[in-house]
């Protein structure tokens, strides 16, 4: 049959191999200049030696126990190399008056204290919170609550949202603001207007995988992967700078609109995010209308510069460092850290900032569109089964659920990937 693929990111790419694979003609559409969609690795003429420094503006790292499993065994059979590297976190918000990191060792003497425990051993976080006063300390002790209940009991935050659980009092307004919020907004560009209707579940489950399990960067870059899995296809099959505008059905076949023609497919995949794919899909009927209007998506602008001012003032720059400042509620990701090495740049992303990063520091820039983790994710990314090959036509992405049924859903990259050899397992 002849498919096309609308989007060549992972889920798209990955949708596209399999069923080239099994003998489809398979054609990708691909709205940007590239490749790789969330991946976007940059090559920066290096100071220091022969080789360019790789950077990741977007995407950047996984863990082969917890997150990423079946991607990594891919990254193995490909021959692509990975590296455990320490995540670190410093938090400093001004606003909230709360200081601390995990840059620092912890005293003996308070490791063994019983409150403060696992956590704080497992991540190494500094106990600077001390020095800054009882508003950080407090802070640690509710962390420390947060982190225990999850390891005690995996479903104790059930389905509901940060709202609810900040009615509950299951954490304080400060905790949520001071932790919470920038997490959310670290990890899935959850702006502050979006994100108290988030699922509980879906960010605490994420939190707790990513504090558990050590995680990886691949250091020659996330898009070898890409290239591995794209270079099983025909080459002249992916139209790059190629934006689809409108795709309808018709009893004989699948109609793609882009601005050169009209093309007729057998069945489309969309590997889109569903806010563009509710815009390009035409006559929807009314569970494709219900469904896809129920994801909500954010656009996240970052920014890779040299720009020291967007780095914590009082505490140690930790690999993540969450700021809130008069500039406004920002996630500064300090590149160095990551490997002996690499260049001392930054990558700044934040919530309606009253400023930029200063132009002349700003050496590459990157724009993403992702869907949110909210409650109505949480049952959609399951529902869209439901509208599966209406119309000949198909759902791939981080937004489609297809993870074991039992499993949390999540918005990672491993998700991404399964959904596309989901669908292609579906189809036909
Ligand atoms: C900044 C950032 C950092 C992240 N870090 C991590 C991480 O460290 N680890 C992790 O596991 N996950 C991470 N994620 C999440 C991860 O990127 C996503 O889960 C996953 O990449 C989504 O893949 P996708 O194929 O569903 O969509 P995308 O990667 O968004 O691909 C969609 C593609 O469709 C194309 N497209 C859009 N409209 C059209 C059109 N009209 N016509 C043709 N093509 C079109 C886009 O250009 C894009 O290439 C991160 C996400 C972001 C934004």
């Amino acid at each position: 049959m002849k498919i096309a693929v609308v989007g060549a990111g992972i889920a798209g790419l990955a949708a596209a191999s399999k069923l080239h694979k099994k003998g489809h003609d398979v054609y990708v559409y691909e709205s940007s200049k590239e490749i790789g969609g969330h991946v976007k690795t940059v090559s920066i003429p290096s100071s220091s030696n022969d080789r360019p420094d790789i950077l990741e503006l977007g995407v950047f790292m996984h863990d082969p126990v917890a997150i990423h499993p079946t991607m990594c065994r891919l990254a193995k059979e490909f021959g692509i190399t990975s590296q455990p590297f320490s995540l670190t976190t410093t938090v400093e918000q001004e606003k909230s008056h709360i200081f601390w990191t995990t840059c620092q060792k912890i005293p003996r003497f308070l490791a063994s204290y019983p409150t403060l425990s696992e956590y704080c051993l497992h991540s190494k976080m500094g106990f600077d919170a001390l020095k800054n006063g009882w508003q950080s300390f407090s802070h640690l002790i509710e962390l420390s609550r947060f982190f225990r209940a999850i390891k005690n009991d995996k479903n104790c935050y059930g389905n509901i949202s940060v709202q609810e659980a900040l009615n509950q009092n299951l954490f304080s307004q400060k905790f949520i603001n001071g932790w919470l919020l920038p997490q959310m907004f670290c990890w899935w560009g959850v702006p502050k207007l979006y994100a108290m209707q988030c699922s509980l579940k879906l960010v605490v489950d994420s939190i707790a995988k990513v504090a558990k399990y050590p995680q990886y960067i691949f250091p020659n870059g996330w898009n070898q992967l890409i290239k591995a899995i794209a270079c099983s296809l025909p080459q002249n099959n992916i139209y790059l700078n190629t934006e689809v505008q409108a795709i309808s059905r018709s009893p004989k076949a699948v109609e793609v609109t882009t601005k050169s023609g009209k093309t007729n497919y057998g069945a489309v995949i969309f590997a889109t995010p569903p806010s563009i794919t509710r815009k390009i899909l035409k006559d929807k009927d009314l569970n494709e209308e219900r469904i896809l209007n129920s994801f909500q998506t954010t656009t996240t602008e970052v920014y890779l510069h040299k720009d020291t001012s967007w780095l914590p003032k009082r505490q140690k720059k930790a690999i993540i460092n969450l700021i809130s400042n008069e500039r406004g509620d920002f996630c500064t990701f300090w590149c160095g850290g990551l490997l002996k090495g690499r260049p001392d740049l930054f990558i700044s992303w934040g919530d309606q900032l009253q400023h930029l990063p200063k132009n002349s520091l700003v050496l590459s820039k990157g724009s993403f569109e992702r869907t949110l983790p909210t409650m109505s994710y949480l049952s959609s990314c399951k529902e869209i089964q439901k509208i599966q090959g209406n119309g000949n036509i198909w759902h791939a992405g981080a937004h489609v659920h297809a993870l074991k049924e039992n499993e949390t859903p999540s918005l990672w990259h491993e998700n991404a990937l399964l959904s596309g050899f989901l669908v292609s397992n579906q189809e036909v």
